[in-house]
């Protein structure tokens, strides 16, 4: 029996490029035998068994927007694409909840709760591409994950298919369950190498009434990183809290909608939110614990300025790739009283290795993209960007984080998890994964 007995015909596409790779931008392309882009959960179960019969090689694929590698069909095979599972299938404003397929993209599940004053608060730099599916499996998390959490936080219910092509249903439109073990939690971040996920319950909650950024900009990173414990110790909540190092600033800072006064070579961004007199007030505390050393302070209060920053905010990767036109950006996490030494060690990192080096990111959650930049093409430049990211994982351990904050093992972080977890948890791991996949038939080659 071939593959083409079990689904419709045009849920078959040819194994063309975009289905075989993803935006980790290392040039490297899988192969598949086929691409299979499902429109119901019955036929991706029916794929997954057929694959489990015939011992062949299953990949998950959402928008492709993956940062690590891990939606490139390394091992080829089959590959199974969520574009088409993309219905929502029930909306309830006045519960706060929504339940959607996979494939449906993070933009729209946010401006479906937005049309209804509601907010589905993960935002995933890439969510007009992104898919449900895919944020599920990384855990995807973004700048107000400050305040709101990651994904994981946000989905009370998950529907899968699991090996050899079971559909399992955990967790649904409750917000508490303690019945079994907690399956949902473990099918979150794991990458597509457990379970394919078809369906998710969101949570949603009440859009705020007001969002107040306030942007401090310091001479150096010391300063702008005290800035930074200064805000946590001040025992407000901001929504966000995100930092741009100077060589950041000095490829991003021109469109920088309020202008980078001289000699400001730190951002710290900072975000209030609530009902008008709840942001107003934290907003006003922000400021109080940003002013001290600053070089400048700035709250834009109007609607359109705030818009304006943060799709700045989210260009930033862009205006740092066109420099060179490549670049390795990870994103390590470290203790938030270890954010002085990414920092500083990042660009120390860099020097050693001969790139341009800097870092900007998720500062309250330790989260930092810490980038080394290369010429694509120069073998020798790309050679020590990647030897560059190795110390910079051997950082990230030192300080007691870990490899990965939010974009995952993938495929280009392979071989780092054991490292990390030690030698009992990651056989724990690897144990979890036969019960799961006692074939090793889900996403090959990645994650463990
Ligand atoms: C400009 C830019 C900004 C970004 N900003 C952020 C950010 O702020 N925070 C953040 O966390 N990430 C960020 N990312 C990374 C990326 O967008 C997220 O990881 C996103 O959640 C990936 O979703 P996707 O649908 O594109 O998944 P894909 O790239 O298609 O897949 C990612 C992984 O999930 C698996 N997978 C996909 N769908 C399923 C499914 N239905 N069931 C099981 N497994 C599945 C794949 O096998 C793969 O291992 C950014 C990426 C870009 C390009």
């Amino acid at each position: 029996m071939n593959l083409a007995s079990v689904v419709p015909p045009e849920a078959l596409v040819e194994p063309q490029g975009r289905y075989l790779a993803d935006l980790m931008g290392r040039g490297v392309q899988g192969t598949a035998d086929a691409v299979v882009l499902p429109s119901t959960v019955d036929e991706v179960a029916a794929v997954m068994r057929w694959c489990y019969d015939n011992d062949v090689p299953l990949t998950a694929r959402g928008g492709g927007t993956g940062l690590a590698g891990g939606a490139i069909p390394v091992e080829g095979g089959v590959v199974i694409g969520f574009e088409r599972l993309n219905k929502v299938r029930q909306f309830d404003p006045l519960l706060w909840r929504m339940h959607v397929e996979a494939g449906v993209t993070t933009g729209d599940v946010q401006r479906l709760a937005r049309e209804s004053g509601l907010r589905f608060p993960p935002d995933p730099g890439a969510a007009e591409i992104s898919q449900i599916g895919g944020n599920i499996a990384c855990n995807a998390g973004g700048p107000h994950a400050f305040k709101y959490g990651v994904t994981g936080h946000w989905v009370t219910g998950v529907e899968a298919v699991v090996p050899p092509g079971e559909i399992v249903r955990v967790g649904g439109p409750i917000r508490k369950d303690v019945a079994g073990y907690d399956v949902k939690s473990l099918l979150v971040g794991s990458e597509g190498t457990l379970g394919l996920v078809t369906a998710a319950w969101l949570r949603l909650i009440p859009a705020p009434e007001l969002e107040l950024p306030v942007i401090g900009l310091y001479r150096d990173a010391d300063a702008g990183v005290s800035a930074i414990e200064r805000v946590l110790a001040s025992g407000v909540v901001p929504a966000a809290i995100e930092y741009l190092d100077a060589v950041t600033l000095g490829y991003s800072g021109d469109a920088y909608p309020f202008g980078i006064p001289e000699g400001a070579a730190f951002m710290v961004i900072t975000e209030a939110d609530g009902s008008d007199a709840e942001a107003r007030r934290v907003a006003g505390e922000l400021r109080e614990a940003l002013a001290e050393d600053a070089v400048a302070v700035h709250a834009p209060e109007a609607a359109g300025e705030v818009a304006e920053l943060w799709r700045w905010r989210s260009g930033v990767a862009f205006a740092i790739l066109a420099q060179r036109g490549g670049a390795y950006s990870e994103d390590i996490a470290v203790p938030l009283d270890r954010l002085r030494d990414v920092a500083v060690e990042t660009v120390e990192i860099g020097a050693r290795h001969g790139v341009p080096a800097l870092s900007f990111g998720h500062a309250g959650d330790g989260n930092i993209h810490s980038t080394f930049l290369f010429e694509p093409g120069d073998e020798d430049q790309e050679q020590r960007a990647d030897a560059a990211c190795h110390e910079l994982f051997e950082l990230a351990l030192r300080l007691g984080g870990t490899v990965t904050g939010e974009h995952g093992i993938g495929w280009l972080k392979r071989g780092q998890l054991e490292p990390q977890l030690g030698a009992a948890a990651y056989d724990l791991h690897t144990r979890l994964k036969r019960t799961f996949d006692p074939k090793g038939l889900l996403n090959p080659g990645k994650k463990l």
